[in-house]
């Protein structure tokens, strides 16, 4: 069974919403870690982006694709809130004959992403959208009357993890894996018997390891 028709628009997940956007990460890897390979398709659209995709067989060539008018903002995807997802192992993008569809929307279900294969209709198993504010965006368009005007919500919650990850400081675990200038010193004070590591290794913060040299140029460990 193929669920839908491979449309190449709007693939920038930096558009989207923060919070989505680690959750297309997290879901990513997370199916990665089942044997389901995936790859994040369409995000974000603008009104001419939807627009064209309305057209498609009503005054354009193809099959219906979309109930929803790029005017109207009542698709998810002009707001940000939503990704599909497309099959990335080869087997063709959206082919659901074993299920691969329904284990991926198992996973992101638990990630707490609305997933639109539990839509009576129309079922729409490779989208995946925020939860918050409703299955339709009459709950956004009311709050915020344009996609313009929810975008200006999202400043304060611009930080990724990758950014969260970056400002915290670094842990050194083993002498290896410090700057050659500060090896002298931890080793020294591990053969002294003042520094051990448990299981995990040293866990010695960089300003730590620094203190630590310091303190040793000026003599006070011998
Ligand atoms: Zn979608």
């Amino acid at each position: 069974m193929i669920l839908k028709e491979v449309i190449i628009i709007g693939r920038d997940i930096k558009k989207c919403h923060p919070e989505l956007q680690i959750k297309a990460e997290k879901l990513v890897s997370a199916c990665k870690g089942q044997g389901l390979i995936t790859g994040i398709g369409e995000c974000y659209r603008t009104v001419e982006e939807q627009d064209a995709l309305y057209a498609k067989g009503r005054t354009a060539p193809g099959n219906i694709v979309t109930y929803a008018k790029g005017s109207s903002f009542s698709s998810h995807h002009q707001w940000g809130t939503a990704f599909d997802i497309y099959r990335n192992d080869g087997k063709g993008a959206y082919n659901d004959s074993d299920g691969f569809f329904s284990r991926v929307g198992e996973i992101g279900r638990k990630l707490g992403l609305e997933w639109g294969g539990d839509w009576e209709s129309p079922v729409d198993k490779p989208h995946f959208q925020l939860p918050y504010w409703g299955s339709t965006t009459e709950g956004l368009k009311g709050k915020y009357g344009s996609p313009e005007g929810f975008k200006k919500t999202w400043d304060n919650k611009k930080i990724t993890e990758t950014e969260v990850e970056e400002k915290m400081e670094k842990v050194y675990n083993s002498v290896e894996e410090l700057p050659q200038w500060e090896k002298g010193t931890i080793q020294k004070l591990l053969d002294m018997g003042y520094l051990y590591g448990d299981e995990n290794g040293l866990g010695l913060t960089e300003t730590a390891v620094k203190v630590f040299t310091v303190n040793d140029r000026a003599g006070l460990y011998r």
